[in-house]
C-alpha cells in the first residue's frame, strides 16, 4: 500500500487524484482463519491490527455485519484522557493515551490526535473529595493530573460560568494531555493497515451462530456462509449479549442507548474538553465549529440506536447554567449508540467458557478513549492466553467479588 505523504498529496494533485489505492481491499471470506474478530468497531480492528504488528498474526478475518465504525466508534464525542482511579484501570487506560499520542506516525494516518487537554468539573463536595483523590492517585500511578482551582478552571474556560447558583464550580480535575482525535479516522486507519498486512476486513457480513466442538470453538456461521477458525475474539459493544448467547454463555452486561448531539457551528469559544458530571452534560467544540455535547444514558435497557427529545431537554438544560452562551445555539443534529455497561463500569477483557473464544466489551460510555490500549492487550490475551493489561478484567470477577469500582471516579463519564 502507498504511504501517505505531502509529496503523495502533491503528486495526485497533479493528476487529479487518479492514483490513489482503495484503502482496505475488499475481499470474500476464505474458508478459515487462525484467527476471526467479530465487529469492525475500533476495539476490533485495534485488536487486529496488534496481532499482526505485535505477534505476526495475520491470517485473521474482522467481521462487521454493517460498515466499520458504524457503531459506537463513529458515534462517540471522541473523549480521550485516562485519569481513572484503580490502578488496573489506569494502566490500561494511560497504555491507550501513550498510543494515541503517536497514532497517526504508527498508522501513517491522520486521526487528528487533539491533546487540548480535559477538566472534570467539581461542581458538589462529592466531586471535590473523589477527584482530589482520584489526583493522587494518579500521581502514585505515573498519570499526569493535577487537581486545580474554579479560578484556574475559569481562565482555562471563560465561557463557564463559575458561579451558578446551584451547581457553582468548585474546582476541577485537569488532564492536560487529555483531549480529543478524529473517531472515523481512528477506525480507518487501522482498517487500512489491517488490510495491508493482509488481513481480510469484510463488511456486511453478521455473524448469526457460533459453531463449536468438545468445548471448544471451530468457526462461525455468517449471512456470507460458514467460515472456520481457531481463535475467535467478540468485540461487539452492545450487541455482547447477543454473540455470547450464540456461544451459550452469559456476560454481566447490559446494554443501553447513550446519546450525543451537535450545535450549528460558530466561531471557536472554546479550545479545551469540559465533562461536568454532576449535571451530566459534556461539551467540546469540534474543528467545523459545533459544540458537541454528550449526555447520559437512557434510563432503561435498549437497543435503540438513534436520539429521542427528552433527551435533548435534559442534557441541554443540565449544561445552561454552567454554560449559558448554549442557550442561543440551534441544534444540527442528534443521534445514539448501544453501550455496554458492567456492574463495576470496567470493562471485560477475558478468555470465556468456551475455548478459544476471547470477549473484549463492557467499554460501555467511554471506550473510544481505549481502543488502541485496549487492542493492543487484547491481541496480547488472544496470542499469548494472557497479558499483564487484562489480568484483572476477567468476565469471571463478578462471580469473584472482585470489582474494579469506577463507578465514582469514572464510570457515568465518558
Ligand atoms: C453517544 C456516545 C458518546 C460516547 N462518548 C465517548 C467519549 O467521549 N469518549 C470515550 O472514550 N467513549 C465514548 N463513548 C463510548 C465509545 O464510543 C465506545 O466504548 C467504543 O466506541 C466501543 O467501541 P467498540 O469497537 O467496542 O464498539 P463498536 O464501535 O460499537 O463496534 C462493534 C461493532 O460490532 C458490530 N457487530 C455487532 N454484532 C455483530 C454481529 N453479530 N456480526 C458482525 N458484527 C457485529 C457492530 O455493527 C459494530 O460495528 C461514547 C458512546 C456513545 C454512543
Amino acid at each position: 500500500m502507498k504511504r501517505y505523504s505531502a509529496f503523495a498529496i502533491a503528486r495526485e494533485a497533479m493528476r487529479n487524484h487518479t492514483g490513489w489505492d482503495r484503502a482496505w481491499a475488499k475481499r470474500a471470506p476464505k474458508k478459515k482463519y487462525d484467527v476471526i474478530i467479530v465487529g469492525a468497531g475500533g476495539h476490533g480492528l485495534a485488536t487486529a491490527y496488534y496481532l499482526g504488528k505485535n505477534f505476526g498474526i495475520t491470517n485473521v478475518a474482522i467481521l462487521e455485519k454493517g460498515w466499520l465504525g458504524g457503531g459506537n466508534t463513529g458515534r462517540n464525542t471522541t473523549i480521550i484522557r485516562s485519569n481513572y482511579l484503580q490502578d488496573p484501570s489506569a494502566a490500561i487506560y494511560e497504555k491507550s493515551r501513550s498510543l494515541y499520542e503517536t497514532m497517526s506516525q504508527d498508522l501513517n494516518y491522520n486521526v487528528m490526535f487533539s491533546p487540548r487537554g480535559v477538566i472534570m468539573l467539581a461542581q458538589t463536595q462529592h466531586e471535590v473529595r473523589g477527584y482530589k483523590r482520584t489526583a493522587h492517585a494518579n500521581a502514585l500511578q505515573g498519570v499526569t493530573t493535577e487537581w486545580i482551582d474554579p479560578a484556574r478552571v475559569k481562565e482555562l474556560c471563560p465561557i463557564m460560568n463559575i458561579d451558578g447558583p446551584r451547581y457553582p464550580v468548585l474546582g476541577g480535575l485537569w488532564q492536560a494531555r487529555g483531549g480529543t482525535a478524529r473517531h472515523d479516522a481512528v477506525a480507518w486507519g487501522y482498517a487500512r493497515a489491517c488490510s495491508d498486512m493482509g488481513m481480510d476486513v469484510i463488511q456486511q457480513c453478521e455473524v448469526k451462530g457460533v459453531r463449536q466442538q468438545n468445548g471448544k470453538v471451530v468457526g462461525v456461521d455468517t449471512t456470507q456462509g460458514a467460515i472456520d477458525c481457531d481463535k475467535l475474539g467478540m468485540v461487539v459493544a452492545g450487541h455482547s449479549g447477543v454473540l455470547s448467547q450464540m456461544a451459550g454463555f452469559r456476560l454481566p452486561i447490559e446494554s443501553v442507548a447513550l446519546q450525543a448531539l451537535v450545535s450549528e457551528p460558530i466561531k471557536p469559544a472554546m479550545d479545551i474538553v469540559v465533562m461536568a458530571n454532576t449535571v451530566h452534560g459534556y461539551l467540546s467544540q469540534s474543528d467545523k465549529g459545533e459544540m458537541v455535547i454528550g449526555g447520559g444514558t437512557d434510563g432503561y435497557n435498549n437497543y435503540t440506536q438513534r436520539g429521542s427529545f427528552h433527551h435533548i431537554e435534559e442534557t441541554v438544560r443540565a449544561l445552561v447554567e454552567t454554560f449559558p452562551m448554549l442557550a442561543r445555539l440551534k441544534m444540527l443534529r442528534q443521534w445514539g449508540g448501544i453501550v455496554d455497561v458492567t456492574g463495576d463500569r470496567s470493562p471485560i477483557l477475558s478468555k470465556t467458557p468456551v475455548e478459544g473464544i476471547f470477549v473484549n466489551c463492557g467499554w460501555g460510555t467511554g471506550g473510544f478513549k481505549a481502543i488502541p490500549g485496549s487492542g493492543w492487550a487484547m491481541a496480547e490475551l488472544i496470542a499469548k492466553g494472557q497479558s499483564p493489561l487484562t489480568d484483572e478484567f476477567s468476565m469471571f470477577r463478578f462471580r469473584e467479588g472482585k470489582f474494579i469500582d469506577e463507578s465514582v471516579a469514572a464510570g457515568g463519564a465518558h
